[in-house]
């Protein structure tokens, strides 16, 4: 039990986190599984947090902000069913983890976060974690990210009052929107929507979550739901 475990260990406390904590939970997809299994959380949580990597909550980072619970990083993987081949828009890097989950899953991930500190503190993560097909942006992802578009899935790491339409015209055919959407921060929903062939979206409701909120123009004032 220390920050200096050993790979094995560090192994082990994954593969334990992604059977009573993922696996028990109902995902089933191996893939989504594997890619839990193999990157090393514990190397982007906060330094002095690397213990309590593997525990079944978020946890704090910098710039008040937080690393996304494992099972919530797993959901969002599999609702979106990325395949090899996607290009993925992850909004919210924070520490870059779910970033590079999801780099384990589809071709190329793009990522926005919108505070500078941690937009330096993903890219440093990333790097120490060996990760090549994750590119880290610096902005305002409630507007998606227009010059990389389309994507074949975006991912939302925040919680936002709405979709944004940006993220609806940024996306390719057969592609999926994966976003906590509500009036506040006890009232969001994980929502996943899919774009038809025909252009036409479907919505489906996988179940209450807590996220930060995704502050900017098409999302929540600086401050978030309850601010301006
Ligand atoms: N992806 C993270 C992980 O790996 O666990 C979790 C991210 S954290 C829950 C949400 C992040 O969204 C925060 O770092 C926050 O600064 C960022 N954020 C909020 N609004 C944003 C916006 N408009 N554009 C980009 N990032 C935003």
């Amino acid at each position: 039990m220390t920050g200096k475990d050993t790979e094995g260990a560090a192994a082990a406390r994954r593969e334990r986190m992604v059977r009573l904590q993922i696996a028990n939970r109902g995902i089933t997809d191996e893939r989504v599984l594997d890619a839990m299994r193999s990157v090393p959380r514990e190397s982007f949580v906060a330094p002095g947090y690397e213990d309590f990597a593997h525990e079944d909550r978020a946890l704090p980072i910098a710039e008040g902000q937080t690393i996304s619970q494992p099972y919530v990083v797993a959901l969002t993987a599999d609702a979106a069913r990325l395949r090899a081949t996607d290009r993925v828009l992850e909004v919210g890097t924070g520490c870059g983890y779910a970033a590079a989950v999801f780099g384990r899953l589809a071709r190329e991930v793009h990522t926005i976060e919108r505070l500078p500190g941690l937009v330096d503190v993903a890219r440093r993560n990333l790097a120490a974690a060996g990760v090549g097909n994750v590119i880290v942006h610096e902005g305002d992802g409630s507007l998606g990210l227009p010059e990389q578009a389309p994507f074949d899935a975006i991912l939302v790491a925040a919680g936002g009052p709405r979709v944004p339409q940006a993220y609806k015209d940024q996306l390719a055919p057969g592609g999926r929107i994966v976003m906590p959407v509500g009036g506040g921060y006890d009232a969001q929903r994980l929502l996943r929507l899919t774009l038809s062939d025909d252009g036409r979206f479907t919505t489906d409701d996988l179940g209450p979550v807590r996220f930060v909120p995704l502050v900017g123009r098409e999302a929540w004032p600086t401050g978030g739901p309850s601010a301006g």
